[in-house]
Order: C-alpha cells, then sequence, then structure tokens
C-alpha cells in the first residue's frame, strides 16, 4: 500500500481521522529524499514505535529490498499527538528509515516530541465508549484496547479494560491484546489490584508479554 505523507488515511477503516506517514512504494518512492533521520529523532521514532495495532494475517514486502529477499511487514504503529493529530504509520517505517534512508515529514517528526502525557480528549472519550459498547464495529473495538493505553494515567482506561474482560468474544479475538494493555498499565503502577490469577489464560497470555516489575 503506497500513499503520500500527510494524506488522509485510508488503508483501513478506523475510528478516528488519521494521517499516513512512511506508506512507501514504488511510485512515490522514497518520499522526502533519501537523507540520513538524525540519529535523536531516530531515537524518537524508535521510542514512539513500540506496539503495533492492526496487525492482520498478510504481510507486505519491501519494494525497495532486493526481490529475493524482500524484508517483511505486518501491521501499524499510531501516533497521537497532543495537539489531536493521529498519524498511522507502517510496521516498515523503522525499515524504511534504517535501511533506505527515508526521513519522515519534518512536521511529523515534530509531533513526535509531544506524544507522551495525553490528556483526555475527545480520542480518548470515543475510543472508550466504543471498547464497552458490543453494538459497535468489533474490529474497532478491538483497536481501542491497544490505543486507550495512550491515556493510561486516567482510570477510566484500567475500568473499560477490566470491563472489556467479560466480553467473551472480544477475549477469545483479542484477550492476549486486553493482557498487553493491562500488562503496560501495570509497569507503570496502574491496576496494582489487579487479581490476575482469575484472569482468562488468552489475558494473562499478553499479561506476560509484557515486562513487569
Ligand atoms: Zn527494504
Amino acid at each position: 500500500m503506497e500513499y503520500l505523507d500527510l494524506s488522509l488515511y485510508e488503508y483501513r477503516k478506523f475510528p478516528l481521522p488519521m494521517r499516513s506517514v512512511g506508506w512507501l512504494g514504488r511510485q512515490f518512492g522514497v518520499q522526502g529524499g533519501v537523507r540520513n533521520l538524525a540519529t535523536a529523532d531516530m531515537q524518537l521514532l524508535v521510542e514512539a514505535s513500540q506496539r503495533l495495532g492492526s496487525v492482520t494475517l498478510g504481510t507486505h514486502e519491501c519494494e525497495f529490498c532486493p526481490t529475493s529477499s524482500p524484508f517483511e511487514g505486518n501491521g501499524e504503529y499510531r501516533y497521537y499527538d497532543r495537539n489531536g493529530d493521529v498519524y498511522a504509520a507502517p510496521m516498515m517505517i523503522l525499515h524504511y528509515v534504517g535501511q533506505h534512508g527515508y526521513c519522515p515529514p519534518a512536521e511529523f517528526l515534530e509531533s513526535l516530541r509531544r506524544v507522551d502525557r495525553l490528556d483526555w480528549d475527545w480520542r480518548a472519550e470515543r475510543l472508550l465508549s466504543i471498547l464497552v459498547d458490543e453494538s459497535e464495529d468489533f474490529d474497532f473495538r478491538c483497536e481501542a484496547i491497544i490505543d486507550l493505553v495512550k491515556w493510561r494515567e486516567d482510570s477510566r482506561v484500567l475500568e473499560a479494560l477490566i470491563y472489556s474482560i467479560q466480553d467473551e468474544e472480544l477475549v477469545d479475538v483479542a484477550g492476549d491484546e486486553i493482557g498487553r494493555s493491562l500488562g503496560i498499565l501495570m509497569s507503570h503502577g496502574i491496576g496494582g489490584n489487579l487479581r490476575v490469577d482469575s484472569l482468562p489464560e488468552m489475558v494473562k497470555f499478553g499479561l506476560d508479554q509484557v515486562a513487569r516489575p
């Protein structure tokens, strides 16, 4: 999939408007021109690109690698700017930067300096209402499990995740993601009273994927 940097995201359906970054291909090539990304910016990008969402069954091959052994990626990173913007980049963005001289747009790099510590806003409200509403789009609910953790300091996130464990279908499909989200909260000292023993196996599995203190 190839999209122009900063264009409206349209790869998959998503409950929030987002902008595309790093969806590179042959038509537009390495957008912005081949350059070396500054080390500090690379660190910012790596730190902000920790958890994949929208992991699907198919993979995408890098169109700049030798065709005999292309790098393959799956899933996307989402970055929530304090100013209300959301950017979506393919998992392969780190490969494009590291191996093919891709430099993401300056506006996006600037926003990475503001991704942590988000105030509760309409995006959080929307994701929360999706997660706890069984009539909402099922895929949206699975992605909300992942992205709500961006507001981990707010107690509503822990409450919604615990509530979601009562939904058997959600646990069947995304129990590991619920566990990862709970694990991230716990690694930040949130959710200390959670009874881990009583959690469904899939949730425990995800929880174990996250390093806890
Ligand atoms: Zn490549």
